[in-house]
């Protein structure tokens, strides 16, 4: 099918917006156009212990591994800005994990969208891809409209920022594409230089982030102990590390851009109540349990939540002195 005989769309971004999605795109199931530079990033070790990305990288290349037939991808973006909850006892969770788990909220959101392609469109097929699927979310999302690429490596939209989350529906059905995004930091290094630990560095002349020294990877994804120049510099970040997204001008409210940062009207994001610095440090297991149940941050074992938190409570002290 040619691009003109492709099949509109609207209905289907209508109903992306009505489940509650404040972005929504199509673009075709091409080959990602950073595959190679995340094969690089892989291959300077960037990615620390998350061996899973390059066994990934067959599925990854080939978007149509994960649906025979896909001849369009959707993409959505699912705001999750809120305020963070802040205090010297307190832990920082970064906005992502402060609710419900978003694997399961886009999900749901996601096969609801799929019901309504079904009913749409008799005989089509679609699989929803959250986070976790092997697929270059962000590499779509650009082609789909939805943003475009900052120097901290996550997708921005000019009009709305950076803080949602992306889903994929890849369908059988051959829906009219979008244009790619197009947009760019310019002279702008604000999140390079805020980084706490210099994680945000040029490899082949493009931005990246080295997940070894990421606060986010070493306190979600690395299992052992953090090296200790790099705990120092953890700023009381237990879940996460949002600096280089809260830094960023396009998360920064503006009169002219009324889109810009404003608030998840996503009830399972509301906050849940989180314990102090200390409590996490002697969490037990059934507390950890209970605390998780739900929640994007149960990827952060107990024993991971320990260390985080006793990391926190030391820097506080050694600052204190
Ligand atoms: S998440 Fe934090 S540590 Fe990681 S790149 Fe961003 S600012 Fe740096
Ligand atoms: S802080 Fe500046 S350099 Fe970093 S992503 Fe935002 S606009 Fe780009």
């Amino acid at each position: 099918m040619s691009s003109d005989t492709r099949l509109d769309s609207s209905g289907l971004k209508s109903e992306a917006m009505r489940l509650g999605f404040s972005l929504v795109g199509v673009c075709a199931p091409t080959s990602p156009p950073h595959l190679d530079a995340y094969k690089a990033w892989i291959s300077k070790g960037f990615a620390g212990s998350m061996d899973y990305l390059e066994r990934h990288l067959p599925m990854k290349s080939d978007p149509r591994s994960l649906l025979p037939g896909a001849s369009s991808i959707v993409v959505v973006g699912l705001n999750y800005n809120q305020t963070r909850p802040e205090g010297p006892e307190r832990p920082g969770i970064a906005k992502y994990a402060l609710g419900r788990d978003y694997h399961k909220v886009i999900r749901s959101k996601l096969t609801k969208l799929g019901r309504w392609m079904a009913l749409e469109f008799p005989g089509s097929q679609s699989r929803a891809c959250v986070d976790s699927a092997p697929i270059m979310e962000r590499d779509f999302g650009q082609l789909a409209g939805l943003g475009w690429f900052g120097k901290n490596t996550l997708l921005i939209n000019s009009e709305r920022g950076s803080w949602f989350f992306l889903g994929v529906l890849l369908t059988t059905v051959e829906l009219a594409l979008d244009e790619p995004s197009e947009g760019g930091c310019g002279t702008c290094n604000r999140c390079i230089d805020a980084c706490p630990t210099g994680a945000i560095v040029n490899l082949d002349g493009r931005w990246q982030v080295d997940a070894r020294s990421c606060i986010s990877y070493l306190t979600i994804e690395h299992a052992d102990s953090i090296e200790s120049d790099l705990a120092r510099r953890m700023n009381g970040w237990t879940v996460g590390c949002d600096v280089c997204q809260d830094v960023c001008p396009f998360n920064t409210p503006r009169a002219t851009q009324p889109l810009r940062a404003t608030p998840t009207q996503e009830p399972d994001f509301n906050v849940r109540s989180w314990p102090s610095l200390i409590e996490l440090a002697n969490l037990s297991e059934g507390a950890w349990d209970e605390l998780t149940r739900g929640s994007a941050a149960r990827r952060v074992g107990v024993e991971q939540m320990r260390r985080n938190a006793r990391i926190n409570i030391e820097n506080a002290t050694r600052f204190s002195d």
